[in-house]
């Protein structure tokens, strides 16, 4: 592997330098080979023979240099100090086989000095749900971590219940977090300018280019948050606890806790049964990432050399909202193979209606207008509309058939064969439902890890029709089913 550990080389204050504390016992959980690959550790036969032991915290290579991350966040809307990895290490950073940097951060490590109350381990449930979601987002095209591997133990960690410990090895392009800035402005404000400086260097060396280079790296900051959740709402993903101190400043997907992919549509659905209010429901996340990005920016304040001032910052926020929403409505069309205009827009505001009152399948819906438009070579398509239309009721049976003559009819209008691509490409088969990590956790706390190399390869091709498919992979809850409760507990 090519390392590049640059963050150790930082100042001081920013992190703590320290091991892993070793798993009692840990066993090869997967490995994610594409991933390995990627970063050129498979390769190296030494980390190849190893890896168990390196996820386990058993062995660490000469070239990392693990270290903890302080950061700080808002959780919940309240400012909450410092937080900082309070289980997981910084282990090395490496250039990737596309010359990208890459982090590679070991969730489950043991304890920091940023552990406050917790004890610094991460349990095999929560550790199966984030490797297969990092996946799940990756292959869907979302930008997103992922992970190289996880390792399970024979240590026993106390939540609800006593459960395994697991380890996971988080790759992402970065994990400095927007609450990395909020804890230089609050601890050790004399370092923004530098950090500042590492940031636009590492992650948006274009930026330099610019006549305001931070100017440009906040603005660009902000395009690709407003992209990522845009990506979001497309696929129906709920990351469940936008916190500061989880959303990482490369607009790539990062911490999965209480997450959830949208079964039965419902803007309002709240999968994180921690959150109360309903703060992070799925229609608010566009919001709340302007309201994180909006208490971020003003640190940047103190930068006023690079022409930082309230003007300049509300210059850089303002693009969020057209961004959002050009690149949501722009995929909202191609979900439905139409071009983006207005009539198009319409349609799918009340496609998304019928969905909403009827309480469909957000993904098996709009993949079974395939089966509407070319139903012979559709045939799994034409099923799942053949099941959509029987859940609909008299009134809603009429609903459908006027808005389906009227998309018919703009469909003609279009190239079927770059419709049909599109959304193909757009509209997955499956994504990861709740009750399918359930049930590879099932397994997997019983020692059985089939179902979950199952589902792995499963979820590697989302947008194609695979035969090792079964019925319950594509099925959604009864329509008023109890929510399955996902809480933070992780
Ligand atoms: P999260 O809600 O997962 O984003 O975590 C918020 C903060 O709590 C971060 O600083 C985490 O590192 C820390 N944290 C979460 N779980 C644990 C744990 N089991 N032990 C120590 N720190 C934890
Ligand atoms: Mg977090
Ligand atoms: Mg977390």
């Amino acid at each position: 592997m090519r390392y590049q550990n640059t963050y150790a080389q930082l100042d001081t204050r920013l992190y703590h330098e320290q091991l892993p504390n070793p798993l009692d016992n840990p066993r090869a959980g997967h490995f994610n080979n594409q991933v390995a690959d990627q970063l050129g550790w498979t390769k190296a036969a030494d980390l190849m023979a190893r890896w168990v032991e390196i996820l386990g915290g058993q062995y660490v290579p000469a070239e990392f240099q693990p270290l903890s991350m302080a950061y700080a966040g808002h959780q919940f809307g309240q400012w909450a100090g410092q937080l900082g990895d309070g289980r997981g290490l910084l282990m090395t950073q490496v250039l990737d086989k596309n010359n990208q940097l890459q982090d590679l951060h070991l969730k489950g490590a043991g304890l920091t000095p940023y552990s406050r109350m917790g004890d610094g381990r991460a349990v095999l449930r929560s550790t199966i749900r984030e490797y297969l979601c990092g996946h799940a987002l990756t292959q869907l095209g979302i930008a997103s971590s992922n992970a190289l591997g996880f390792v399970v133990s024979d240590t026993k960690v106390r939540r609800e219940r006593l459960e395994a410990g697991a380890a996971l090895m988080r790759v992402a392009d970065s994990h400095i977090r927007l609450g990395h800035v909020e804890w230089i402005a609050s601890f050790a404000p004399d370092l923004l300018a530098e950090f500042t400086d590492y940031m636009i260097d590492t992650y948006y060396p274009e930026c330099r280019d610019s006549e305001k280079p931070v100017l440009a790296f906040l603005q660009a900051v902000v395009e690709r948050t407003a992209r990522m959740i845009a990506d979001w709402q497309l696929i129906g993903f709920a990351h469940g606890v936008m916190n500061t101190d989880n959303l990482s400043i490369t607009g790539s997907t990062l911490d999965f806790g209480p997450f959830g992919f949208m079964e039965r549509f419902n803007p309002a659905w709240i999968n994180n049964h921690s959150d109360h209010s309903g703060r992070y429901a799925y229609q608010n996340q566009p919001a709340i990432g302007h309201w994180n990005l909006n208490v971020w920016l003003p640190h940047f304040m103190r930068l006023t050399q690079a022409g930082v001032t309230r003007e300049t910052l509300a210059d850089c926020l303002a693009p969020y909202e057209a961004t959002f929403m050009q690149h949501y409505q722009q995929g909202l069309c191609r979900k439905l193979g139409l071009p983006h205009q207005r009539e198009s827009l319409s349609l799918a505001f009340e496609w998304l209606t019928l969905l909403e009152d009827n309480l469909l399948d957000y993904t098996n819906s709009f993949r079974a207008l395939l089966g509407l438009i070319a139903p012979n070579e559709h045939l799994y398509e034409q099923q799942l509309l053949a099941t959509m239309t029987a859940e609909l009721n008299p009134e809603a049976q009429q609903v459908w058939q006027v808005w389906s003559t009227r998309y018919l009819a703009q469909i003609q209008q279009v190239s079927i064969t770059q419709a049909i691509e599109e959304m193909q490409a757009s509209n997955p088969i499956y994504i990861l439902r709740n009750s399918m990590a359930q049930r590879v956790i099932v397994a997997a706390e019983q020692g059985q890890f089939e179902e979950l190399n199952r589902v792995f390869d499963l979820l590697a091709k989302p947008y194609t029709l695979q035969d090792s498919a079964i019925e319950l992979d594509t099925l959604p809850p009864a329509p008023h089913a109890p929510q399955m409760p996902i809480s933070c507990s992780s």
